[in-house]
């Protein structure tokens, strides 16, 4: 019955590249609550979704409500055994929950330890006027904000169901999908750059992409096909521009011992690790590691290796071994060296691994600083975007 006028946004969609409804997307903002107490400045209706939308309460407008959890389900005053309701303020004024504050409607449900899971309904822009704080620097250039208030509204469309049957909403408001702290975390400046790029998200043939965003690259992203799936869109690119991240150059020195040890820890029984070889892209990317051990060797991937020894220590995988000497180093220099590595090692019963690394971050899709640099050189965020995303398009979802 409801093909109709699907069939007919559809066609309106396709010829005209504008649809006219803003998706509304639904975040957990609180789960395993035993008490929580909610207010809105004009008031609010409750709504008992369980048993087909009867208006259980039909204004409260004083202070605070409190909503405990019950023998069986959930309640407020006399109202109880409740298991799904809906908080609708009036006037569209912000709803107050615990200690945050949030646009749009609210759902409490009985979760399946007897608790209660509170979701926030709401449409998909006023969404991003919480999120475009946490995922970049507000004194960013303007396109660089616009380019990232994209990039957030490509990965909330594209994963707008992600934890719908695991969790019964949508998005998380954590770094499982991006982090959103409600209104507490708007800014002029968010709401400026949500606004300016409404209703547009990447697309490649047609659908969202996946786009991933990194902190800083260090000289270039990495493609996709490192993880294993190759992306059409997601290329390693060439980038210089990510140079003024003030984090950009680190090292990592570790003894073998110490990471043969670590690597056990993480359930790869290795003995005695001797050396590690790097192997990398035509980028100078480390993409495999060899681990050389007491028993022969061992292949890894360089961003499974990065996610066991943590990736805030192992900051990217754009790095160099500077504890071995490379190129044409003076015979008698390399032999001094020799001879010195081989008494620390006997001192130290042990060797260490010593890299150089630049940037920060998975290196994938959008490199954010690099991002900013641009902007500085007059790209706007269209170009931006196309300059990490190889063959997509920017395309207006609706008005
Ligand atoms: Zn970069």
């Amino acid at each position: 019955m409801k093909l109709f006028p699907i069939l007919i946004t559809g066609i309106f969609c396709l010829l005209s590249q504008v649809c006219a409804a803003v998706p509304e997307i639904t975040v957990g903002v609180f789960e395993r609550q035993e008490k929580i107490q909610i207010s809105a400045e004009n008031g609010f209706a409750i709504y008992d979704i369980s048993s087909k939308k009867v208006e259980v309460f039909k204004r409260w407008n004083k202070s605070v409500l409190d909503v405990s959890v019950t023998e069986r389900g959930f309640g407020f005053l006399t109202h109880r055994n409740l298991r799904h309701i809906e908080i609708v303020p009036f006037r569209k004024h912000p709803i107050h929950v615990n200690k945050m504050v949030f646009r749009g409607i609210l759902r409490i449900r009985e979760d399946r330890f007897g608790k209660m899971t509170v979701i926030n309904v709401l449409d998909v822009e006023s969404y991003l006027y919480g999120v475009i704080k946490s995922e970049m620097l507000l004194n960013s250039p303007i396109e660089a904000l616009k380019a990232q208030a994209v990039v957030a509204r490509t990965y909330a469309i594209r994963n707008q169901d992600k934890f719908l049957k695991e969790l019964g909403f949508g998005l998380t408001r954590d770094v499982r999908s991006q982090v959103y702290n409600g209104v507490l975390d708007e800014h002029d400046l968010a709401i400026q750059v949500v606004d300016a790029t409404r209703g547009r998200i990447l697309t490649h043939e047609g659908q969202p992409i996946s786009a991933y965003y990194h902190s800083a690259c260090g000289g270039a992203t990495q493609d996709s096909g490192t993880w294993g799936n190759r992306i059409a869109y997601l290329k390693a690119t060439d980038c210089k521009y990510c140079e003024n991240y003030k984090d950009l150059h680190w090292e990592y020195e570790l003894s073998l011992r110490d990471l043969t040890n670590k690597l056990r820890e993480k359930g790869h029984v290795l003995s005695n690790i001797s050396d590690v070889k790097l192997s990398k892209d035509a980028f100078g990317r480390v993409i495999r590691v060899e681990l050389v051990h007491a028993d022969g060797t061992m292949n890894m991937n360089a961003n499974h290796l990065r996610t066991l020894l943590g990736p805030n220590v192992l900051r990217s995988t754009m790095f160099n071994d500077i504890s071995r000497r490379t190129g044409d180093t003076d015979p008698a220099e390399k032999a001094i060296d020799q001879i010195l590595n081989s008494f620390m090692s006997r001192m130290n019963g042990d060797r260490s691994i010593r890299w150089h690394g630049k940037g920060f971050g998975h290196g994938v899709g959008l490199c954010q600083w690099g991002a900013k640099g641009l902007a500085n050189k007059g790209y706007n965020f269209e170009k931006i975007l196309k300059y990490y995303y190889s063959d997509v398009s920017v395309t207006r979802l609706y008005d």
